[in-house]
């Protein structure tokens, strides 16, 4: 893929990271799932680069859970999460209402 095309798909699975994160906590293997469904087939040392990043920053935060005998690592946004989720859908919106209608 283009370095440059990657880069803006990287910002679009971050964005749909916070959305999902802002509904329910939301585990690695879910969102690898749930993003090939979108047509991003993303692997996981693409993944949870992205995830460590996002909990770096502060836009989500993460709590272990044992599921079934294993650990899983759940993320959920936090209060900044949601304030940056929410610039993006205004920046989405008003984006998509120019390149889309055309
Ligand atoms: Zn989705």
């Amino acid at each position: 893929m283009d370095p440059m095309v990657r880069t803006f798909f990287l910002g679009f699975i971050k964005i749909h990271i916070l959305h999902h994160a802002s509904k329910e906590p939301v585990y690695g293997l879910w969102l690898m799932e749930e993003l090939r469904r979108h047509g991003y087939d993303i692997s996981p040392g693409t993944l949870y680069p992205i995830l460590h990043a996002l909990v770096a920053d502060n836009m989500m935060c993460s709590v272990r859970k044992v599921v079934k005998g294993k650990i899983r690592r759940y993320y959920r946004l936090t209060g900044q999460g949601k304030v940056a989720l929410r610039e993006a859908k205004a920046k989405v919106h008003e984006l998509t209402q120019e390149i889309v209608a055309e």
